[in-house]
């Protein structure tokens, strides 16, 4: 229906345009304007999560990348939101990396040199690497050196060897061989697995839950492992401040909902970026207060999940467009049967709730920047999770909740 999509494409254009980070944070600066809310809020790793922000932290914000490096749009197209840059790097045009990839190749090998990183970004895409775990690898690497359980010439705070390391990783030529089996396969060989920075195999993305509890819990259960798009808590803890991050309250009802509302988002291939306009407007600037919305989410989510409806743009983008109308409860239900599906998959390989854990670093050190000890109180959460999602204390999906969602008879 070409007239109805027209219509809700006007609307949620209007959304992005009045959304503070979708319309000027995100445009002007990209991804990148997140580092100053991780670095001021102790959240940004900093020498494989030894440490949660840097005083040098500044020079890999979008602020300063902006202005020094002459950066421009560079975006998918169309978009609206335009998060994508290049910048003149030495003179040379290359992608403004993203945050992920400042905050994994930079900060957490406590390097802050934007021409060396935007170089390994560009050789990681060449070498079709992800930039996050091949920065949660190296910084593996560089504290085992530290530790005397491997022999590299890699340093925190030095690029010298990044490049070559790289390389070595990409064509499997010597150390590299075992560097490109990532954290968790190097800490097994050569022990260290209280530092290897990942969950389920996958290097954990620039959010240090120790700030983000919720963050936390989603790395922990996530269905692929470390990665911060499965429930985005750190949005809701960290950027938009409507939840306390350093509490467990609410987090494991939060996290299951966003779970199951971006297998949605995802599923529709839209970007996941707009749901900063088209979820948070719903309730934030023009219905209700900052603090009402905080207190609703922290101490009534059944409430707010029942009166707000988060999903109106993408259900009537989705009807528009196939002509098949969803309620909310049917798109919630949707996102339920995907996360659960994977959740079943995984379980049957046996990936069950021993592997929703964290990497003992996140459970057991505090950091330098914390005030008061502090460590991600993972137990705390992780039961209420299972039993709000319907999973056994074993972590695996009940025969009723398959049986609901129609996935298995
Ligand atoms: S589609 Fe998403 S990732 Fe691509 S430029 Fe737009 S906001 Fe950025």
């Amino acid at each position: 229906d070409p007239e109805s999509f027209d219509r809700i494409k006007k609307i949620a254009t209007d959304y992005i345009n009045r959304n503070p980070w979708t319309s000027q944070a995100q445009r002007k600066y990209g991804t990148l304007s997140i580092v100053n809310i991780t670095r001021t809020s102790g959240i940004l790793p900093v020498r494989n999560f030894q440490d949660g922000t840097s005083d040098n932290a500044y020079k890999i914000t979008g602020e300063a990348i902006s202005e020094k490096y002459d950066t421009r749009h560079h975006t998918c197209k169309p978009c609206t939101i335009l998060c994508g840059k290049k910048g003149k790097f030495d003179g040379e045009e290359m992608p403004v990396p993203e945050y992920e990839t400042v905050g994994l190749l930079g900060s957490n090998l406590d390097i802050y040199d934007p021409v060396a990183i935007a170089r390994w970004n560009r050789l990681c895409g060449d070498m079709g690497m992800d930039t996050i775990s091949a920065g949660g690898t190296l910084g593996w690497v560089m504290e085992a050196t530290e530790k005397g359980l491997v022999k590299t010439n890699l340093k925190f705070g030095s690029p010298d060897g990044v490049e070559e390391a790289l390389l070595d990783i990409a064509h499997c030529r010597g150390f590299g061989a075992d560097m490109a089996m990532g954290s968790k396969g190097l800490s097994e060989k050569y022990g260290g697995t209280e530092f290897a920075m990942h969950v389920k195999g996958m290097e954990l993305s620039a959010y240090d839950p120790r700030g983000s509890f919720g963050q936390g819990l989603s790395y922990a259960v996530a269905n692929r492992g470390g990665c911060h798009l499965s429930a985005t808590m750190m949005v809701m803890e960290n950027f938009m401040c409507f939840l306390a991050p350093h509490t467990t309250m609410s987090k494991a009802r939060w996290t299951a909902f966003f779970e199951n509302m971006w297998c949605c988002v995802n599923s529709l291939h839209t970007c996941l970026f707009t749901s900063f306009a088209y979820t948070t407007e719903l309730t934030i600037p023009r219905f209700s207060s900052w603090i009402s919305t905080l207190i609703g989410m922290q101490f009534m989510p059944g409430i707010l999940m029942a009166a707000v409806d988060f999903s109106v743009i993408y259900r009537k983008m989705w009807q528009a467009v196939t002509g098949i109308s969803i309620s909310k409860s049917e798109f919630m239900r949707a996102g339920e049967r995907i996360h659960v599906l994977e959740r079943y998959m995984n379980t049957r390989m046996g990936v069950t709730a021993g592997k929703d854990t964290l990497p003992a670093r996140l459970l057991t050190e505090s950091r330098r920047c914390d005030k008061k000890n502090r460590t991600v109180p993972l137990d705390k959460m992780i039961a209420k999770y299972y039993r709000i999602r319907g999973f056994t204390p074993d972590g695996r999906p009940k025969p009723s909740l398959l049986k609901k969602l129609g996935i298995a008879a």
